[in-house]
């Protein structure tokens, strides 16, 4: 078992390894790695797909659009961000260029496969009591490609690194909701996901 100060010295020691990261090509293209952020003993980890704009350009997690629509969401549910640890499963922005923007682009199997051992470092150090996979890509990542988020979101799962594990939809395809009135129900939605996580983590 580590000691508190411990942990922090190996989150800090994986930060410090992930920022000189060349395992994929990925490097290229984004400003930054952009590591998890958050408490060492965090009862939840959420993780996501990959920084965006905003958040290569600051190098931390959920700081754009998604990420503070993800900050309303877990304080409708009654978690404080400031009590989970946020990351990605791939650590830097994967980007195309259209006009002078930078357009999220999906990454791929074999980007995904080179930065997995970074998430499985984190799941090893924090050791949430909770995983909460934040949109397809986390879930297929975490739970195996066959995982349907659209048929499966808000149940708990097992897995061998984490005694529970939920996944719900990214926030950023809350925001792409068509109109306002989607955009709410998707949000609620949302929220009552992670609210079955604050239920579930204070039984
Ligand atoms: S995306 Fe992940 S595996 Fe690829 S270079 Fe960045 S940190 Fe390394």
């Amino acid at each position: 078992m580590h000691s508190r100060e411990g942990m922090g010295k190996t989150l800090a020691t994986l930060r410090e390894a992930a920022a000189g990261c060349r395992a994929c090509d990925l490097y290229k293209r984004g400003t930054q790695t952009v590591f998890g952020e958050g408490r060492l003993h965090a009862k939840v980890m959420l993780v996501g797909e990959q920084p965006g704009h905003e958040e290569d350009l600051a190098g931390r997690p959920f700081v754009g659009p998604a990420g503070k629509l993800l900050d309303r969401a877990l304080a409708a549910a009654g978690i404080d961000r400031g009590d989970v640890y946020v990351t990605n499963v791939v650590k830097h922005f994967k980007w195309e260029p259209r006009g002078k923007r930078r357009i999220h682009a999906k990454p791929n199997q074999t980007e995904i496969a080179a930065c997995l051992p970074w998430l499985q470092a984190e799941l090893d150090v924090v050791k949430p009591e909770a995983v909460v996979c934040l949109g397809a890509t986390a879930a297929q990542a975490l739970l195996g490609s066959r995982f349907r988020v659209t048929k499966e979101r808000g149940q708990w799962v097992k897995a061998p690194w984490a005694e529970r594990v939920l996944a719900t939809v990214h926030p950023s395809a809350v925001l792409r909701a068509p109109d306002d009135e989607a955009r709410h129900r998707e949000f609620d939605l949302f929220v009552a996901d992670l609210a079955r996580v604050r239920t579930a983590l204070a039984a």
